[in-house]
């Protein structure tokens, strides 16, 4: 059942259409404001509200735009998920080429190289997913008989779309210290949009969403100090850093 976006209520529906192309939108019984103005909005205006870290927002893209399923994620959401791993692949790759410019990181193949980071990014991908995943069933633990958890993979995946914006990199010509700002205001946006989606979907404060957030992370780092104790490599440590 959708849900108002104002107030998270359920409706019955979002909007009546009387011919083609004329709507009216339903006005929500509990705030009385429209249920969800985002049906007449285009991307541009979702974007910026994403950006602006509207709840209103994450609830209109969550409850009432996303195809219910009963598992895995909509066709769609998949391509962003694929999108954002291959733009962690090239943040990395540009790293390395900022740090070791005259040095070859490993004396392998480029399509390895490529591999190589392309692991270390789906590694730390699934194993994210995974720790917040975990964190919110300990949450959750005893409140739901049925918790959809791929919706919290969606929400972890829509909620990651800040890491587009480093296409501006491809862009504009920036120079090594402003890049690293880029960098770092990218992955702050990230992590308060993250913080955004899960607080919404769950309907909890945001500390405990930012505990649930953070043990993720903590699992990923671990993962990361793993992967350094197999490699041995302090070329992968520069890698991590980003
Ligand atoms: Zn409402």
């Amino acid at each position: 059942m959708p849900i108002c976006v104002e107030c998270g209520a359920p409706v019955t529906n979002l909007y009546t259409e009387y011919s083609k192309g004329n709507i009216h939108l339903t006005h929500c019984e509990k705030c009385k404001k429209f249920a969800d103005k985002y049906i007449e909005h285009d991307f541009v205006i979702i974007f910026i509200d994403m950006l602006l870290h509207k709840p209103q927002v994450y609830r209109h893209l969550l409850f009432n735009r996303l195809e219910y399923r009963d598992y895995g994620v909509g066709p769609n959401v998949l391509k962003l998920g694929i999108l954002l791993i291959l733009f962690d692949v090239y943040i990395k790759w540009l790293r390395l080429e900022i740090y070791y410019e005259n040095i070859p990181f490993i004396e392998q193949p480029l399509f390895l190289q490529y591999l190589y980071i392309l692991f270390l990014c789906v590694l730390e991908f699934i194993v994210f997913q995974f720790g917040v995943r975990m964190a919110v069933s300990l949450y959750i633990r005893d409140k739901y008989a049925i918790f959809k958890y791929n919706y919290i993979t969606m929400a972890l995946i829509i909620s990651s779309f800040g890491k587009i914006i480093l296409i501006l990199k491809v862009i504009w010509t920036y120079n090594d210290r402003e890049y690293s700002w880029l960098i770092n205001i990218v992955n702050i946006v990230v992590l308060t949009s993250n913080l955004e989606a899960i607080t919404v979907f769950l309907d909890i404060g945001y500390f405990k969403s930012f505990a649930i957030i953070i043990f993720g992370l903590g699992l990923k780092i671990l993962a990361q100090m793993f992967f350094i104790q197999v490699t041995d490599s302090s070329l992968l440590m520069t890698l991590l850093s980003i």
